[in-house]
């Protein structure tokens, strides 16, 4: 019977599995039997995914650029999907302002607890404010200069130089369709079919989701009350308030703002979209990486939505990596919250500020657990902020990330479908 239950059932049922068993673990006092015999299963997964990615990323969109043919093509493709893309960036940094300055979550924060709460996260503050040392010195155009790589080989072994891979796949793309000889059919030929492979390596690491997904859970349970979280109970309200901010603005997102573009532009029914696209949703819950769930979108969005390969090896990898609207909707909301903790008053100018380096910030951000936080010290700076703030979001940082992780999949899917309707290469599937 479970064999035929479709793909995000199982995973759905992985996940419950392991939310049980983390939880039963945790009161039997089992934690380090689940990190010794059951973590790995999900790590085993996610390195499956990651290690996926970037073959993925070349052979899609090397196959899916020579099979353009058309440069005029591409480079309007190119634009409208970068355009998009920072269209609804902007779209939920301003949903973010909006709802955080209407519920005013650092407004519940209690005076006598700060100077403790901020102490008591320093250590991991500052591994975090030493990862972000280097990068809030950089002019603030270097991320088009971190787009080109200086050796390919070495760009292609970090799963974070996506861009990198993305530009030279396209140079070499475009290459090829401009040299007209029939030499280079063969490379074509090898890429397309090498392509096929992938695609088949990605079926087959997706039968093993559902255990994969159950072990990240039952793990993330445990590590979860490894934290001692009844320690900071008189700070779950705040945190608590902080929380539903950011909730409330994601689920206006995925349930008010992207059906409402998919029905205006589109003109997709939205519960067709979501159910298509449920098993990403799922792995991006659970990993917490957008770069991790890619393959898992990218056939959903192909098989399921109708999506042509041209379009999504294409706006899926850049949108992976410059788009994320749960992340920038998050860094909108952490910002202010933070400086209302602090009692600081922001200008308007200042939240401007914060549109503009929340945007290029969750552009910046790779799709690896925990990089929207890392950059949400650049945007803190930008309105010189107290970096400390950012202890009193750290123990509630993972289930958010968890959820604004399913936003930037979710807008990434929407975007390519959006571009493959205009483009013509939706294809209907029932
Ligand atoms: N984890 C997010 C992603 O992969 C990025 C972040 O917000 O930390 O999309």
């Amino acid at each position: 019977m479970l064999k035929k239950l479709p793909l995000y059932s199982k995973i759905l049922l992985g996940m419950l599995f392991g939310f049980i068993v983390g939880v039963v673990a945790v009161l039997l006092g089992a934690n380090q039997l689940v990190s010794d015999y059951i973590k790995p299963f999900g790590t085993i997964f996610l390195n499956l995914l990651k290690l996926v990615a970037m073959p993925l990323i070349f052979a899609s969109l090397v196959a899916g650029v020579a099979g353009l043919s058309d440069i005029t093509k591409l480079s309007r493709i190119g634009l409208k999907t970068i355009s998009l893309y920072i269209l609804t960036t902007l779209i939920a940094v301003s949903l973010g302002l909006v709802i955080v300055n209407v519920i005013k979550p650092g407004n519940f924060f209690p005076d006598e607890k700060r100077v403790e709460f901020v102490s008591k996260y320093s250590v991991d503050l500052a591994a975090k404010q030493q990862a972000a040392e280097n990068i809030k010195e950089r002019s603030p155009i270097q991320f088009l200069v971190d787009i080109v790589p200086e050796n390919v080989v070495q760009a292609a072994t970090s799963n974070t130089s996506m861009l990198q891979v993305i530009f030279f796949a396209l140079i070499f793309g475009v290459a090829l369709i401009m040299v007209k000889d029939s030499k280079v059919e063969i490379i074509k030929d090898i890429i397309i079919g090498l392509n096929l492979v992938v695609l088949k390596i990605v079926d087959i690491i997706m039968h093993f989701a559902p255990f994969g997904v159950f072990a990240l859970m039952a793990a993330l349970v445990v590590d979860f009350a490894g934290d001692d979280i009844s320690s900071s109970i008189h700070l779950f309200t705040t945190l608590g308030v902080y929380a539903i901010s950011v909730v409330l603005g994601l689920l206006i997102l995925i349930f008010g703002f992207y059906p409402l573009f998919l029905k205006v532009f589109v003109g997709i029914d939205f519960k067709k979209f979501y159910i298509s696209i449920f098993p990403a949703q799922l792995v991006a819950f659970s990993t917490s990486s957008s770069a991790a769930t890619l393959p898992v979108t990218m056939e959903q969005v192909e098989k399921k939505l109708g999506v042509h390969n041209d379009i999504s090896s294409f706006v899926l990898p850049v949108g992976v990596t410059i788009n994320m609207d749960g992340t920038s909707l998050y860094q909108a909301v952490a910002t202010v919250f933070i400086a209302q903790v602090f009692g600081i008053d922001l200008t308007f100018g200042q939240l401007l500020t914060i549109l503009i380096t929340a945007t290029l910030a969750s552009i910046g951000s790779a799709g690896v657990p925990g990089a929207g936080m890392v950059m949400l010290i650049i945007v803190l700076n930008s309105v010189g902020l107290p970096i400390e703030g950012l202890a009193l979001i750290l123990a509630i940082d993972r289930p958010l990330d968890m959820l604004r992780t399913v936003v930037n999949v979710t807008g990434d899917a929407m975007i390519a479908t959006l571009i493959a309707k205009r483009e013509g290469k939706l294809a209907v599937v029932d």
